[in-house]
């Protein structure tokens, strides 16, 4: 399976979206950043772009893919029945194979090997003070560890 085959799955659902921009005025993420990279009509002009070779998927392309919280207000506000979720999927699993998304390849590696990935679970319970602090009624990362550092994670129970 080439790269960019589960993009080109879903090619038919980029060409409904018309760039009416009305996910624009829905997405929470569009509010925060007022980046249009960030919002589904932004997303879908970019990957339309890597499909045609325009630009590369580099890890600074991945990142503004990235910038989901697949809440789906954008599907619910577009007129031609678009379902962005779908292309951030897809973008995930290229982000996944090329490397970009290094916390999703441990979990998948860990995921692989249940005796570890228990291990791993119960060391994230114990030490996770170390690496979050308390952020409203979650954690944030306190350095870069390659997860949106803005966002308010659940703490991890002490036993998985
Ligand atoms: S609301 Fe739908 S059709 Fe309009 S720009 Fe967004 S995804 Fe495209
Ligand atoms: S699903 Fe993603 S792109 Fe769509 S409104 Fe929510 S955060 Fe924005």
């Amino acid at each position: 399976m080439a790269i960019y085959d589960g993009i080109k799955e879903i090619e038919e659902e980029l060409l409904k979206c018309m760039k009416c921009g009305n996910c624009q005025a829905v997405c929470p993420i569009y509010k925060e950043t007022k980046a249009e990279a960030s919002v589904a009509r932004g997303k879908i002009r970019l990957a339309e772009a890597v499909l045609k070779g325009e630009i590369g998927y580099t890890p600074g392309i991945a990142k503004r893919f990235d910038l989901c919280l697949t809440c789906e207000a954008c599907a619910a506000n577009c007129p031609c029945g678009v379902k962005p979720i779908r292309l951030s999927w897809q973008l995930g699993r290229v982000s996944t194979t090329k490397g970009f998304a290094h916390s999703k390849k441990a979990a998948f590696t860990l995921l692989r090997h249940p005796k570890l990935f228990d291990l791993g679970l119960r060391m994230g319970g114990t030490f996770q003070g170390l690496v979050f602090s308390k952020k409203d009624k979650g954690m944030s990362p306190r350095f870069p560890i390659g997860i949106e550092s803005r966002r308010s994670y659940l703490p991890w129970p002490p036993n998985p």
